[in-house]
């Protein structure tokens, strides 16, 4: 794991493209840029795996070669707190990406946990957490030990997913990774985020209740971004300085708690917002005095 902050895009830079890179050469392009982690996109997979195994390999194999850590992203296509055929496809949807993530070693399947729907919320998130605990058992029977299943924040006020909410599967399922997406807090809480004590509150919450190792290693989403009063509305970049939050301010709090994160960049600008972050933690790092590499 990461001993130090790492910084990544989700999913492949325009410019990549653009180049004519293949998935294989992504780790050595990100490397070039200095950065070192990158989540793989698999939001629109079905139940079954959406890639070759021996691609998936081929890209962890460049991953380590370069020292980029990686994580991914799982189907958006998941409810956990549906009818119980929703469930039943989303725990073999969360499955298919656990087994890919196994192939490439990424070491997290983000996932988003559900809409509450007409369901009662305590009732509606007791369900996801049986059926995450479901989940995790299948993975276990089928071997797959290194990659942790990560809940995600929700930046909508409809969609499972509060920090309590998030804390408390961390707590109750094991192979659990805490992300905590510090956009979609803000949003879901109307800019939570005004200054640096803000972030500390978060920080010192994931503490509390999952332990210092946990909050230092939290695996977090970050952007700029637009909300109204059911939450998250737009993703913006980093430079734009009519929305929160701002990224300064959580680096302070990283250099403060001597926090290991991983931060993947989720602005509309991807690997260039990326960079710009590493450096501006970089820089505040650096004036703190805590170590960088
Ligand atoms: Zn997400």
């Amino acid at each position: 794991m990461a001993a130090h902050p790492r910084f990544g895009p989700a999913g492949i830079p325009p410019l990549f493209k653009v180049l004519g890179a293949r998935l294989p050469d992504v780790p050595r392009l990100l490397r070039e840029e200095n950065l070192d982690a990158f989540e793989y996109q698999a939001v629109r997979w079905g139940q079954k795996p959406q890639m070759k195994q021996e691609d998936a390999e081929s890209l962890g194999a460049q991953a380590r070669k370069n020292d980029v850590l990686l994580s991914l992203h799982g189907s958006y296509y998941v409810n956990l707190c549906g009818k119980k055929e929703v469930v039943e496809a989303s725990k073999r949807r969360l499955v298919a990406c656990a087994a890919a993530a196994n192939w490439m070693g990424a070491y997290v399947v983000v996932f988003h946990m559900g809409f509450y729907g007409r369901l009662e919320r305590s009732y509606a998130f007791k369900t996801c957490v049986n059926a995450l605990k479901d989940t995790v058992a299948t993975m276990k029977s089928l071997g797959i030990q290194n990659v942790k299943l990560g809940p995600e924040t929700m930046g909508k006020v409809f969609q499972v997913g509060s920090l309590d909410e998030i804390l408390t599967i961390c707590e109750e399922a094991e192979q659990t990774q805490l992300v905590i997406d510090w956009s979609h807090l803000h949003a879901r809480r109307q800019g939570l985020f005004r200054k640096v004590g803000d972030f500390r509150a978060i920080v010192e919450e994931v503490e509390r209740r999952l332990g210092t190792e946990a909050a230092r290693k939290m695996h977090c989403h970050f952007s700029k971004i637009e909300y109204t009063e059911r939450g998250e509305r737009r993703h913006h970049v980093l430079d734009e300085a009519r929305y929160g939050p701002d990224f300064e301010m959580l680096v302070e709090v990283i250099a403060e708690f001597n926090m290991r994160p991983v931060i993947i960049c989720e602005t509309p600008l991807l690997d260039v917002d990326a960079v710009k972050m590493r450096d501006i933690c970089r820089k505040i790092m650096e004036k703190q005095g805590a170590s960088v590499s």
